[in-house]
């Protein structure tokens, strides 16, 4: 069985992989900082990734990325055949506030991860990118091949420089590497400053939801169960075969849903009506996403497609259970 180290593994999508490389018997080392905001969540999740895991198969390092000699050490002892990386700060509003905070854990940190993974090569290293890097564009279905040159918040910037970082070490020193470009990832233990939890949250408490651009933005949301069977596949058998062996894929539901029929989604499954409160929009934002996903699923003939319907409805359930609403 292979020997995986996961980044980000306290957050929403790492958590999700984990459980699911975990059930298929591999070893996984979790590593997160457990940065600020959400701790009691990010705490959570690692509660019940110890709970599952048995006692070999499970190792949980907490530092952060930026420590390189620290990831160095790590990297010597365990000897990883893969790579998984979704540590990064993340959401787009807070990078335009914060931006250091930004290019230290998503620029900063991976060249740390690419400088160990010269030094300890592994098989593959896959990192999560971004469907904000399409920024500015005309386009309305996204393709890998487009310019991507234009983006609106210094979240995607970090993004898009990650992509180009792999690349260049793809190219000198033949690290083979994927980057997912993944669209709205919702479901079950989602970040508790995503839209789906927000909504969800305002709808049962009878509190309004701030609607931005007064609910015009659309956007591509993507189960998470099926974004942890595509970083599955392509880590084991989705590897690049280019000469310079480093190659992106958009991870998307090819579907973009208009705002407002999301949050009518979530209260149907509520069973209550939401509060909405028309806002313009907020800066960073972009209005519309929907991805093509062509190039994922002729490499590995998989692609998401789970209904929003049955998603939210898994969702909520969780949320419910989570905080105890009956
Ligand atoms: P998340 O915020 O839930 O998890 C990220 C984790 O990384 C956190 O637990 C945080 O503590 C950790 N972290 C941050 N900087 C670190 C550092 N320097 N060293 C160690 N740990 C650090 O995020 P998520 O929603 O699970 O997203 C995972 C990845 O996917 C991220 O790279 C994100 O940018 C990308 N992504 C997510 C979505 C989405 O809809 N969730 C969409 C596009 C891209």
């Amino acid at each position: 069985m292979a020997k995986i180290l996961v980044t980000g593994a306290a957050g929403f999508i790492g958590f999700h992989l984990c459980r699911f490389l975990l059930a298929q018997g591999h070893k996984v080392c979790v590593l997160d900082a457990l940065f600020l905001p959400h701790q009691k969540i990010k705490k959570a999740r690692l509660k019940a990734l110890k709970k599952q895991a048995k006692d070999q198969s499970f190792v949980f390092v907490q530092f952060s990325l930026n420590d390189a000699d620290k990831l160095h050490q790590l990297f010597k002892q365990q000897q990883f055949n893969y790579v998984v990386h979704l540590a990064a700060q993340t959401g787009v509003r807070r990078s335009v506030t914060e931006p250091q905070l930004y290019v230290e854990s998503n620029v900063v940190a991976f060249i740390n991860l690419l400088e160990a993974c010269k030094k300890y090569p592994v098989q593959h290293l896959v990192y999560a990118s971004s469907s904000s890097v399409y920024g500015q564009t005309e386009a309305l279905v996204f393709k890998e091949d487009a310019p991507a040159n234009q983006p609106l918040s210094i979240y995607a910037a970090s993004k898009k420089a990650a992509e180009m970082m792999a690349y260049s070490y793809a190219h000198l020193h033949q690290i083979k590497s994927t980057g997912l470009r993944f669209f709205t990832v919702y479901g079950p233990w989602t970040r508790p400053d995503m839209a789906a939890y927000l909504f969800a949250e305002a709808i049962l408490n009878n509190q309004p939801i701030k609607v931005f651009n007064h609910g015009q933005q659309q956007r591509d949301f993507t189960y998470v169960a099926d974004v942890v069977q595509v970083i599955e596949q392509v880590l084991f058998r989705g590897q690049p075969s280019t000469n310079v062996p480093h190659q992106i894929l958009n991870v998307g539901n090819q579907n973009a849903v208009p705002l407002l029929d999301f949050i009518s989604c979530i209260e149907k499954h509520c069973g209550k009506k939401a509060q909405l409160q028309m806002m313009p929009a907020q800066a960073g934002d972009v209005q519309h996403t929907q991805a093509n996903t062509n190039k994922l699923q002729q490499l590995i003939n998989f692609k998401p497609s789970t209904p929003l319907d049955t998603g939210i409805a898994a969702f909520v359930d969780w949320f419910k259970q989570y905080h105890s609403i009956t």
